[in-house]
C-alpha cells in the first residue's frame, strides 16, 4: 500500500472516533514511519513496508479504543517544550500555559516555588526553564508520575532546580520552608461528573481528574495549609474548573487571603486564581 493510501484507510477508520480523522491519521503514520507530517505528505506516492504497517494497525487499534493520541506517540507540548507522557501522568492543557505565564510575570530573582501535583512536571519544569534563578519543589503522590517529571526535567536540564518530592500535598516537605509561590494544577473534576468526560478523559489516571464530591477537596486542604507553608508575601496560583471561581474565593477570603485575580482563558472562562495575603 501507498502513503496516501495507508492514510486514507486509517482516516476512515477513525471516523467518528476523534475531530479530525484523516490529521490524526498522517500524525499516527508518521509517528510510525519516524518522519514528521510535512515528510510524509512528500511522501505520498511511495509504498509503506509491511512492518510499519504493522505498526500503523497496531496504533490505529489502540487509538480506535480511545487512548488518547499522545499516550501514543508518549508526547506533548507545553510552553514550546515536548514533555514525554504516558499513562502514568495528566496530558498537559494549553489551558495551563495560562497559569505557567502568570507565575513567570510575577517571580523574582531566588524566589522558593512549589508545584502541587506536579505530574508530568509541565508546570515546574517550564517554569524551571524559562526564569533562570528560581528553586521548585515539585510533589505528587504518584512515583511513577516523579519519574516522568524528572525524565522531563532531565531532557531540559533543569534537575538542579528542581526538589522531586513523592508527598500527599505538603505531608512529605520539609517543614520549615516558606514559599513565594505555591502553585497547583490539582485534581478538580467533581467525583459525580468523572463518568461524563470524554473517553480520552476517563483514559488518564483518575487520581489526576478526582476533586472529591464538590471538586474541591485539593483547594480545601492546600488553602487551609499554605498558612504553614506561604510566605507572608507570597502567592497561592492555582488552575480552576470552569464553574469553580466564586467557591475558592470563598474559600481564600476565609483563610485570609485577598487581593483575588481571576484570569480567563482564550475561551473566556476563568481559569486561574491567584491570591495573597492582606497586608
Ligand atoms: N482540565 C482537565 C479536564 O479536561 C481537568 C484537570 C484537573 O482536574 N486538574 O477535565
Amino acid at each position: 500500500m501507498k502513503v496516501y493510501e495507508v492514510i486514507n484507510l486509517g482516516a476512515k477508520e477513525l471516523q467518528g472516533i476523534c475531530e479530525n480523522p484523516k490529521l490524526e491519521a498522517e500524525l499516527l503514520l508518521a509517528y510510525c514511519l519516524g518522519v514528521d507530517r510535512t515528510k510524509l505528505i512528500i511522501q505520498r506516492d511511495e509504498e509503506v513496508e509491511d512492518e510499519v504497517l504493522k505498526k500503523f494497525l497496531e496504533v490505529l487499534s489502540k487509538r480506535k479504543s480511545y487512548i488518547p493520541y499522545q499516550y501514543i506517540v508518549k508526547k506533548q507540548y507545553f510552553m514550546g517544550l515536548e514533555f514525554f507522557v504516558d499513562e502514568n501522568v495528566l496530558i498537559p492543557r494549553p489551558e495551563t500555559e495560562i497559569l505557567v505565564e502568570e507565575v513567570l510575570k510575577r517571580l523574582k530573582k531566588g524566589d522558593t516555588l512549589i508545584d502541587i501535583g506536579t505530574g508530568s512536571g509541565a508546570i515546574a519544569v517550564s517554569i524551571a526553564k524559562y526564569f533562570s534563578d528560581c528553586f521548585i519543589y515539585a510533589v505528587d503522590i504518584s512515583r511513577k508520575a516523579l519519574e516522568v517529571a524528572k525524565y522531563n526535567a532531565k531532557k531540559y536540564s533543569v534537575l538542579d532546580k528542581i526538589a522531586f518530592i513523592e508527598s500527599n500535598i505538603f505531608s512529605n516537605v520539609p517543614k520549615g520552608i516558606k514559599f513565594d509561590f505555591i502553585v497547583s494544577n490539582p485534581p478538580y473534576v467533581k467525583k459525580g461528573e468523572l463518568e461524563t468526560l470524554q473517553e480520552e478523559v476517563k483514559k488518564e489516571p483518575t487520581i489526576a481528574l478526582n476533586g472529591g464530591e464538590d471538586g474541591l477537596l485539593f483547594y480545601k486542604e492546600i488553602i487551609e495549609e499554605s498558612n504553614f507553608y506561604m510566605n507572608t508575601k507570597g502567592a497561592l496560583c492555582f488552575e480552576i474548573g470552569y464553574d469553580q471561581k466564586d467557591e475558592i474565593t470563598d474559600l481564600l477570603r476565609k483563610a485570609g487571603l485577598g487581593n483575588v485575580e481571576v484570569i480567563k482563558d482564550l475561551s473566556g472562562i476563568d481559569r486561574v486564581i491567584i491570591a495573597k495575603y492582606k497586608l
